[in-house]
């Protein structure tokens, strides 16, 4: 029997190999492009369960990826969400220095998003910063007026119609088991069948660096999974926060702190922390995946990375179990905040490249091999900067793979 044949094969269905999909569609509507999800639908990972911020591009170092593609995505983003009809809000955010010690690292992000292009970033003094938010702590912030909320699923959803609408192909509930090489081409075996295909581009998030692996590329990198957990404020209390409230990051780490963020639909979250999960896709405390948890412990840069970070680690891990310590964190941001007021608990899992002496990238990371493209860190911005990063990719897939429009 012949196997279903295409031009490139997208493995994995979220935000950014579903951009990726429809602008290789778009820009060259020859090409044959199926895109791979183990799911039964789109977005059902990192893409599902993230925050939904439309970031404005302040905290990365000018000049890197995150930096660029979460300016240019960012402003893609809304022109489409314009056109398409998706709603968002521009409701803007504040960064708070909780004290006199966080305003040197607040000035240095002001400089760095100023660098960066996000537009209108203004520094505030406390008198203004309860004009923003009234029930906000702190002695300065932050205010980015071009930061805004979105549901990212919806975004997924359109980007996939988008793509079979092009003639694509969605293949859901097809999850890929191995991939082979014979007489120049790729031969992907999936739970539903064999198909072939000339390139391969990997956009698997939480298992970017096993989809590279089956094509026997070294990559230098693992995914380490961090879970983000969350609670929702109890609707009484959501009139607390009126866009989103983000505490000055710790600058060596690629996380911003446990932080309150309105949701598109009215609701208020509290979270998320960034707590190591022993399972890729362990959303739950007790998530445990033997795979998982044995390949992490035998990769050195996993215990490099927990030797320089093991204060932090552990701190994650006491705040995650211990409600006070969590609400203690929130207070610093809104001191009115109690415990009751926090319900319905959740998570998202990122997934988050550690390299062999234990550096968590900072940047996004996209490599290039033989006959693919693996998308190998693409954290947060990365719904933000999605389109951004789909149109770079696809360029370099077309000069890559020599694709004719
Ligand atoms: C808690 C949290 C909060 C975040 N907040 C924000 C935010 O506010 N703003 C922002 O811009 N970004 C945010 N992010 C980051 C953002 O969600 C990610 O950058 C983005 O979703 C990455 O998309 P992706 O397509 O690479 O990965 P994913 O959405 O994880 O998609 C990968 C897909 O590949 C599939 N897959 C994996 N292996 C296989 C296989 N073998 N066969 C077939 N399919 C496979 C998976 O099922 C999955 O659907 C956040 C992330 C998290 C976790």
């Amino acid at each position: 029997m012949n196997s279903p044949s295409f031009d490139i094969a997208v493995v994995g269905g979220g935000i950014i190999g579903l951009a990726t999909a429809r602008q290789l569609v778009g820009d060259f509507p020859n090409l044959r492009v199926a895109v791979l999800e183990k799911e039964p639908g789109v977005a059902a990972h990192q893409t599902g369960h993230n925050s939904g911020v439309i970031h404005a591009g302040i905290y990365y170092s000018p000049g890197s990826q995150k930096a660029n593609f979460c300016s240019t995505g960012g402003a893609m983003l809304r022109a489409y969400c314009d056109e398409r009809g998706i709603p968002y809000e521009m409701c803007g955010k504040v960064i708070v220095a909780a004290d006199e010690s966080e305003i040197p690292r607040l000035e240095e992000l002001h400089r760095r998003g100023t660098a960066n292009g996000a537009e209108g970033l203004e520094v505030v003094g406390r008198e203004r910063l309860l004009e923003l938010e009234p029930h906000a702590a702190g002695v300065k912030a932050i205010f980015s007026p071009n930061t805004g909320i979105i549901d990212f699923s919806a975004v997924s959803r359109s980007y996939a119609s988008d793509l079979v609408a092009a003639g694509g192909e969605l293949m859901t509930g097809a999850a890929l088991l191995s991939i082979t090489r014979r007489d120049g081409r790729l031969y992907l075996e999936t739970n539903s069948g064999v198909m072939s295909a000339r390139g391969v581009i990997n956009c698997a998030g939480l298992h970017a660096d096993r989809v590279a692996g089956m094509m026997g590329v070294d990559i230098g990198v693992r995914i380490i999974p961090f879970r983000g957990e969350y609670f929702s404020l109890v609707p009484e209390r959501t009139s607390l926060v009126r866009g989103l409230i983000y505490p000055v990051p710790d600058p060596g780490l690629p996380f911003l702190g446990v932080h309150f963020t309105k949701r598109i639909g009215g609701s208020v979250e509290a979270g998320p922390n960034a707590v190591l999960a022993l399972a890729r896709e362990g959303y739950r405390k007790s998530g445990f995946n033997i795979r998982d948890a044995l390949e992490m412990a035998a990769y050195p840069g996993f215990w490099r990375m927990s030797a320089s970070h093991w204060k932090t680690g552990v701190h994650e891990v006491y705040r995650s179990r211990v409600k006070t310590a969590f609400v203690k964190s929130l207070r610093k941001l809104v001191p009115e905040i109690e415990g009751r007021d926090l319900h319905e608990p959740g998570a998202g899992v990122r997934a988050q490249a550690v390299d062999r002496r234990g550096r968590l990238l900072q940047d996004f990371s996209i490599a290039q091999s033989e006959d693919a493209v693996h998308v190998l860190n693409a954290p947060s911005p990365g719904a933000t900067s999605s389109l951004g990063i789909g149109r770079y990719i696809a360029d370099l897939a077309g000069k890559s793979f020599g694709l004719t429009a």
